[in-house]
């Protein structure tokens, strides 16, 4: 087993760079920890709250701040929270001796409708959770560990009891050929997320219908939706397609263009045979394409990336930029 040293550097770190923008005053949390947070913006339009436990760095975020210098932030640990259920069969406990006490963690899987994985929870975290009952879990460390990336709680890893979030096993499994597809995209204000109903590809700039801000028409987020209908035993079935599917379809077979939509139209129309995987209310889950069609197709690990918000915590260091 790996030693507690070893593990430790496991964790994904990250560096960030980008300019501060307003640090809130010094906080305690319920756990008397002293902390407080700063955005950094890292894009024109991407922005990452960052959490800093280390009080006595506010006044150097407040000057780069103020001084609008950019800055990089160093040993930047991404954490996540996931909304998933626990499913049967957890290994049992293991203990881990981290400075001179013995620690318990256990590893449960879990999944929601996408897909499962494992999460490592530790000590009394484990006894927060319940098989077959479904929880929002938040700020989750990521680890790489023998090339596979694991989720383990942390010290500020909060666990709440909510509604059932499903299993993938209600997929049902649809074989059969594309009768007819309709793939839209709408642009969204990254800004106020008002859909835009005027938006044209060809202009350069677009004025926000509701925030009336004027930004570069390409700073505007692309959501897709559409219907595909599916021939499969003689029976036909009108699925519907979501944002997701949409994006990972592009990705695979199309190099993620923001306008391969139509495309992505033709393609399915022309493929002999498609797999669709499909939840109890019609929605795609996944979209297979046969044997010849799927060069390069690369099947992406199950996983609970659904509806994972990314977060950023834990700062040890902030340095000016030359
Ligand atoms: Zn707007």
């Amino acid at each position: 087993m790996a030693s507690p040293a070893k593990r430790r550097r496991t964790v994904e770190e990250d560096s960030l760079v980008g300019y501060l923008h307003s640090p809130s005053p010094t906080k305690t949390s319920k756990k008397n920890t002293r902390y407080f947070d700063a955005t950094i913006q890292t894009g024109r339009e991407e922005y990452h709250r960052v959490v800093v436990f280390s009080p006595q760095k506010r006044q150097a975020y407040e000057q780069a701040a103020l001084a609008k210098t950019p800055v990089k932030l160093t040993h930047v640990r991404k954490t996540l929270t996931v909304r998933v259920k626990i499913l049967p069969g957890g290994v049992v406990s293991r203990f881990v001796v981290v400075g001179g006490v013995s620690r318990e963690l256990r590893e449960f899987r879990i999944c929601d409708r996408s897909g499962q994985t494992n999460v490592t929870l530790w000590e009394e975290k484990i006894a927060m959770v319940n098989v077959s009952k479904s929880y929002e879990i938040s700020k989750l460390s990521t680890r790489r560990f023998k090339e596979q990336t694991t989720l383990t709680s942390t010290f500020y890893t909060s666990i709440t009891e909510i509604q059932d979030v499903g299993e993938p096993r209600d997929l049902v499994e649809i074989c059969g050929c594309v009768t007819a597809v309709k793939v839209s995209a709408r642009r969204q204000c990254r800004r106020c997320h008002a859909v835009q109903k005027e938006y044209k590809e060809r202009c350069v700039t677009h004025c926000c219908e509701r925030c009336e801000m004027l930004q570069r028409a390409s700073s505007y987020a692309v959501m897709y939706s559409g219907t595909l209908a599916v021939l499969s035993n003689g029976e036909e079935h009108t699925l519907m397609l979501t944002n997701s599917v949409v994006s990972t379809f592009l990705s695979e077979h199309l190099g993620g263009a923001a306008s391969g939509h139509a495309e992505m139209q033709e393609k399915l129309v022309r493929t002999e045979n498609v797999e669709v995987q499909v939840d109890s209310d019609q929605v795609v889950m996944s979209i297979k394409l046969s044997e010849e069609e799927a060069q390069g197709f690369v099947s992406s690990q199950a996983g609970t990336s659904a509806d994972l918000l990314a977060e950023f915590e834990r700062l040890a260091g902030l340095h000016p930029l030359d």
